[in-house]
């Protein structure tokens, strides 16, 4: 049986992975600083641990079965744009602490794959139209936010250690990602969640509210898409970062629009001042595609399952303030 270490377990995509390795008859432990909301149990075995202290990555890494075989990093200190427009510092120190401490010890614990949790916040803002980034057009480098600029450097960070270290370092850029499980109020949620949340709440008839002109062009992953593509990149031999990504992409009006044809209500879409971050995204899936990766989710099949859950999380929480 093989033996893996999920940090950031009681994470929306930690939450994911642990489940999807678990089908996989692998004996899973799980790290977080808090538990999992809704799946506490998933796991094999569960610390509550702060990686920012080596001392705990190193707890995390300690297996009294020998090293860990694959270890997915997938903590970090992160939510939408509200949340890394406004907590800039906050989010480069943690999460530098985090990876730093996490891939040195990992080397020391002899663990034989490791997989670092990237973002395509680390590519330039783009206008619509543009031609496909690949994964080399990074450099030069410009990303829009802090939190695109750490992960650059974590990714190099974990990289070099595979290649001076012997360390099988595997690195993903993912887009944009939803799905059940994941946060959905308090103000680190991301567009898909806070748009369900918005129509859910919202009157038939009303309207709700969207930052900025509603304009900027992304694409969105369902999450079980992705955790496919996290394991197949963990298992390959591409030692080069990767994206991953739904290949449709979506104006934020088109994806408010579905999420309202989806709840059936009729409501209009107001736009408000807000953090919007790039206005374009446009991004090569070459790489995942060479190890036989494809999404399945339409965004309208993802958005389908993610607004009724969403949905179900309005419900609760009404009823339990009655
Ligand atoms: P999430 O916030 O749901 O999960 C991250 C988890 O890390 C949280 O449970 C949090 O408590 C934990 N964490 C934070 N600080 C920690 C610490 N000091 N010690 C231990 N755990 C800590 O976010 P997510 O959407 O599941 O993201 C997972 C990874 O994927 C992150 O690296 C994120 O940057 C990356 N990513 C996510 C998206 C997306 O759309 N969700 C897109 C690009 C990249």
């Amino acid at each position: 049986m093989k033996r893996a270490l999920v940090c950031g377990a009681g994470g929306f995509i930690g939450g994911h992975m642990v489940k999807y390795l678990k089908q996989r008859d692998y004996w899973v432990r799980g790290v977080d600083i808090k538990p999992h909301p809704w799946s506490p149990g998933d796991c094999d075995d569960f610390k509550l641990l702060d990686l920012r202290e080596a001392q705990n990555c190193i707890t995390a890494l300690t297996c009294a079965d020998g090293p860990f075989d694959e270890v997915y990093q997938l903590a970090a200190d992160m939510g939408g744009m509200g949340f890394i427009s406004t907590a800039e510092s906050d989010i480069m120190h943690n999460n530098v602490l985090i990876n730093a401490h996490m891939i040195h010890n990992a080397v020391e614990a002899q663990v034989e794959r490791y997989f670092f949790s990237s973002s395509v916040c680390v590519y330039k803002d783009m206008l619509p139209g543009d031609p496909e980034l690949t994964e080399d057009d990074v450099i030069p480098a410009q990303p829009d936010n802090e939190y695109g600029w750490e992960k650059l450097y974590a990714e190099r960070m974990v990289l070099a250690y595979g290649r001076n270290k012997g360390i099988k370092a595997r690195v993903a850029r993912f887009q944009n990602t939803y799905g059940p499980e994941g946060t959905w109020q308090g103000g680190r949620e991301k567009a898909p969640a806070a748009i369900s949340r918005k129509v859910a709440e919202a009157e038939d008839g009303g309207e709700i509210e969207v930052w900025g002109d509603g304009s900027a062009v992304r694409s969105y992953t369902y999450v079980d898409d992705l955790v496919r593509g996290i394991y197949l990149l963990m298992q390959s031999d591409l030692a080069v970062p990767a994206n991953i990504g739904s290949p449709e992409y979506v104006s934020v009006d088109e994806l408010a629009q579905a999420v309202i044809d989806i709840s059936g209500k009729d409501l209009t879409i107001k736009h408000i001042d807000g953090p919007v971050g790039v206005q374009s995204r446009n991004f090569c899936n070459k790489r995942i595609n060479s190890l036989g990766w494809q999404h399945d989710y339409t965004l309208r099949e993802g958005m389908k399952i993610t607004y009724k859950w969403v949905e179900e999380q309005v419900k609760e929480l009404v009823a339990s303030s009655r």
